[in-house]
C-alpha cells in the first residue's frame, strides 16, 4: 500500500492503481469527482498587507498619546484607502467568478504565489486545457481603446475616462509571462489566456473582444468569460492534471 494523498482533495488514495500520477512533481491524483474545485480567497495577499500596516502603525505609537488620532489619519490616509479599493475590487471580482465557477464547474483559484516574483495571481481559472489568468483592478470610468500613431506603427493603447492605462496593460503581461515560464520550466505548455478586469468597469466600449497587447479587457459583468463558457460548453470539463499543477506551481496563499 501506497501512502499517497490526492493533490486535489487530499484524500487518502486507497487504490494506486487508479489514480493519476505526475512523475515531474511526484504527485497523485485520485479517480474521484472532484465537485469543490474552488481554491483560496479572494484579496488574501491584500488583507495581509492591510493587517501588516495596522500592526507595524500600533507597535510604533504604542506609547504615544496622540496613538488614536494617527490610527484615524492612517486608517483614512490615501494608502490604506487604495489597499481598501483594491481589496474591495478583488473580492467582487472573485466572489463573481466563484459564482460562475459553480455554475458551469469550471476551476477558480484566488491569490496564488508567483515564483520568481514579487507579484500575485489575483485570480486563476482552469476551463478545460486552457489556463485564464485574471488581474482584477479597481478603477472606474469608461474604457476607450484608441489607436495612436507613432512614426508609421499604430499602437492599441487602454485608455480609463481620460488616463492612459499603459502600466496595468504591462503588468498583467509581466504576471501573465512568469506564470507561462514557471509552466514552462516543467516541460508543460498550456494555453494561457491573460485578462485586465475591471470591477467598475463604465461601458465605454463594447465588452466583447477587446485586446491590447494580447491581454483581453473585461469588466465586472464578465460577459466575455460567460460567451466563452456557453460557446465551448462541450470543452469546458477542467483538466484534473491542470488543476493538480497549478497548486504545485502556484501556491495558495494562506495567512501568516
Ligand atoms: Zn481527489
Amino acid at each position: 500500500m501506497v501512502n499517497a494523498n490526492c493533490s486535489i482533495c487530499n484524500q487518502n488514495i486507497l487504490n494506486i492503481n487508479s489514480a493519476i500520477f505526475i512523475p515531474q512533481f511526484k504527485i497523485y491524483i485520485c479517480n474521484t469527482e472532484h465537485n469543490n474545485i474552488i481554491f483560496g480567497k479572494p484579496g488574501r495577499s491584500v488583507s495581509d498587507k492591510i493587517d501588516k500596516l495596522r500592526r507595524d502603525h500600533r507597535s510604533k505609537y504604542k506609547l504615544h498619546i496622540l496613538s488614536l488620532i494617527y490610527t484615524l489619519f492612517q486608517e483614512n490616509s490615501l494608502e490604506m484607502k487604495n489597499w481598501k479599493k483594491g481589496k474591495y475590487g478583488e473580492v467582487l471580482i472573485g466572489n463573481k467568478l466563484n459564482k460562475l465557477g459553480l455554475k458551469h464547474k469550471i476551476a477558480v483559484f484566488h491569490d496564488l504565489s508567483l515564483p520568481g516574483s514579487n507579484a500575485n495571481i489575483d485570480h486563476l481559472l482552469i476551463i478545460g486545457n486552457s489556463v485564464f489568468i485574471v488581474d482584477s483592478k479597481n478603477y472606474s470610468g469608461k474604457v476607450k481603446i484608441l489607436n495612436n500613431k507613432k512614426n508609421t506603427q499604430v499602437q492599441t493603447q487602454l485608455y480609463i475616462g481620460n488616463n492612459e492605462q499603459k502600466r496595468l496593460v504591462e503588468q498583467a503581461l509581466y504576471i501573465g509571462n512568469i506564470a507561462k515560464m514557471n509552466f514552462e520550466r516543467f516541460g508543460l505548455y498550456p494555453n494561457i489566456i491573460n485578462f485586465l478586469c475591471f470591477n467598475n468597469w463604465k461601458e465605454g466600449v463594447f465588452e466583447g473582444n477587446i485586446e491590447v497587447n494580447n491581454i483581453k479587457i473585461i469588466g465586472q459583468n464578465l460577459k466575455y468569460l460567460k460567451r466563452y463558457l456557453k460557446k465551448n460548453k462541450e470543452n469546458i470539463k477542467p483538466s484534473n492534471k491542470l488543476i493538480a499543477i497549478t497548486l504545485k506551481l502556484f501556491p495558495v496563499k494562506t495567512k501568516f
